[in-house]
């Protein structure tokens, strides 16, 4: 970073971590692609049941395998330069970036160093302070290494080379964020992307979606950017903002008693809730970057690119603005609704589905679905009702053939016994109501209850709700509402 470099301008968190100190942060992401294929051969990608059975000469790198590039990835990294504002390269290419650790079966991993596919974007945060912008460096693509396990207790190492050929995007920032919180909101909206994207599983304990941190601290005032720290590795949203605070802390405690801040990577220990320093930079490997001269460079046409654009899927935040504006459901509905993309794609469905409208269809999928499917998530043959069963269940309710009690029994069929919706209606035997049924029913009611209807002849009206609870039970859940409320009013009057 040259003197002068701009403060960044759009963070709301780039203030002072002490009365001395500013903090700047960087962040570089890696986002594990879905693909049935490795980046560079047809190769099977993702998991396996047992090490090193998805593996083949290009993963390897054996004499005379060449690499081939996966088109499916090249659509997944230009959708995500797309929604993060990027320009897409008109030509990108590779490169061969070397270093030597057994899980690099070839001892250069595959990267994109000169002309990335991705450059230049800018994503808007939601923050806990309000909005801000973080500017992206680039996006590249590469592949991912395999997996080092070590046996402590036969003495032993061993590499399995599944992950490796895996297709990776890079996604880096400019240093623009101030603070650990808009650090981890940043990811947040970027994981969200990623994953309404589709182009990921987005699965952070598998490491789908993993981080590098970049942390500097300068004085109040200063124009350059202090020296930055690296923490490596990352992929819990959690441990990041403690090591971020923690670093934080730590630099300036140096800063404060004269001393330099070492460019160094470091790594978070979560036992003993320190940074710990895995290489300084006199330490730090020359990777020798070369050009691979086994895939030629790739020329990226203008249509498809916008063809891309024009096919982009909805991502979660332009669905919570369709569902409050649109829609008209609160903000809090529409945050439940996307939290997770499946079932923000469950709920659309279901819309499809049923007459009902779009808040009776929330409230039944939020406050009793979710609750549901919670509570009997162990069932065995317990299941997600499918969203023509649950627009079966939602009509039935619009068309009042189902009281609300009898459309969450419905509800509780299908979820912990499997019982398929229609199945669980029938055996419900419809609504309680006219005059043959329901009004025995109330009557009865009344009867049993002289003292409650005495309450509402003198005024009392609240009691009806004591009254309808009552109606309830004798009809097992079953009396249609309306004409119960209105026969008990007939029933009642002097
Ligand atoms: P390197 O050459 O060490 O890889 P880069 O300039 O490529 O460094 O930056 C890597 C990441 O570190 C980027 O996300 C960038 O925003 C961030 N970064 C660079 N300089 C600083 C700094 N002084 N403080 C905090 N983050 C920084
Ligand atoms: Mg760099």
């Amino acid at each position: 970073m040259g003197a002068g470099y701009p403060s960044p301008r759009f963070t709301t968190g780039d203030g002072p971590v002490s009365e001395t100190y500013i903090a700047t942060i960087g962040l570089e992401t890696h986002v594990q692609l879905t693909s049935h294929s490795k980046l560079f051969s047809s190769c099977p990608s993702g998991e396996a049941a047992e090490p090193n059975i998805h593996v083949d000469p290009v993963s390897f790198g054996l004499p005379g395998a060449l690499p081939v590039l996966n088109r499916g990835v090249m659509e997944g990294a230009v959708r995500v330069g797309l929604a993060l504002n990027c320009s897409i390269a008109d030509v990108c290419s590779f490169d061969r970036k070397h270093y030597f650790y057994p899980d690099l079966p070839k001892g250069y991993q595959i990267t994109q160093d000169r002309q990335p596919i991705c450059r230049s974007g800018l994503l808007a945060v939601e923050g806990e302070s309000g909005t801000f912008e973080v500017r992206i460096n680039r996006i590249h693509i590469e592949e991912d290494a395999g997996k080092t396990i070590h046996d402590s207790v036969r003495g032993q190492s061993r590499v399995d080379y599944n992950r490796a050929g895996t297709p990776l995007i890079e996604i880096v920032t400019e240093p623009d964020l101030g603070s650990p919180e808009d650090a981890v909101s940043y990811l947040r909206r970027l994981h969200e992307t990623v994953v309404f994207l589709g182009v990921t599983e987005g699965d952070m304990e598998a490491g789908n979606f993993r981080f590098d941190a970049n942390v500097s601290l300068r004085p109040m005032g200063a124009s350059t950017l202090g020296t930055k720290v690296e923490l490596k590795n990352m992929n819990s949203f959690r441990f990041l903002k403690r090591a971020l605070e923690y670093e934080i802390q730590r630099q300036g405690e140096i800063l404060d008693t004269g001393g330099k801040i070492v460019q160094e990577t470091r790594t978070w220990d979560e036992n003993r809730e320190v940074t710990v320093s895995m290489r300084s930079k006199e330490s730090a490997p020359d990777y020798r970057y070369l050009p691979e001269p086994d895939i030629p460079w790739i020329q990226i046409e203008f249509d498809w690119v916008e063809h891309l654009r024009a096919t982009q899927p909805e991502l979660a935040h332009q669905k919570r603005k369709r569902y409050t504006r649109t829609l008209g459901l609160s903000d809090y509905d529409a945050g439940v609704l996307t939290a997770e993309r499946d079932l923000a794609v469950y709920f659309e469905n279901v819309l499809k589905e049923t007459s009902a409208n779009a808040q009776a269809v929330s409230n039944w999928i939020t406050s009793e679905l979710l609750g549901l499917l919670a509570r009997h998530s162990d069932a065995p043959g317990g299941r997600r009702p499918t969203a023509k069963e649950m627009g079966v269940v939602l009509n039935a309710l619009d068309r009042g053939e189902l009281s609300g009690r009898m459309g969450k029994a419905v509800l509780e069929k299908i979820v912990a016994e499997g019982v398929r919706a229609q199945e669980a209606i029938d055996a419900l035997g419809g609504v309680v109501s006219g005059e043959e049924t329901l009004r025995p029913i109330v009557q009865e009611v009344i009867r049993l209850h002289p003292e409650q209807v005495g309450e509402f002849r003198s005024g009392k009206v609240k009691i009806m709700g004591f009254l309808m609870g009552q109606v309830m039970k004798l009809s097992q859940g079953k009396a249609d509402p309306k004409e119960a409320t209105q026969m008990l009013r007939e029933e009642m009057e002097p």
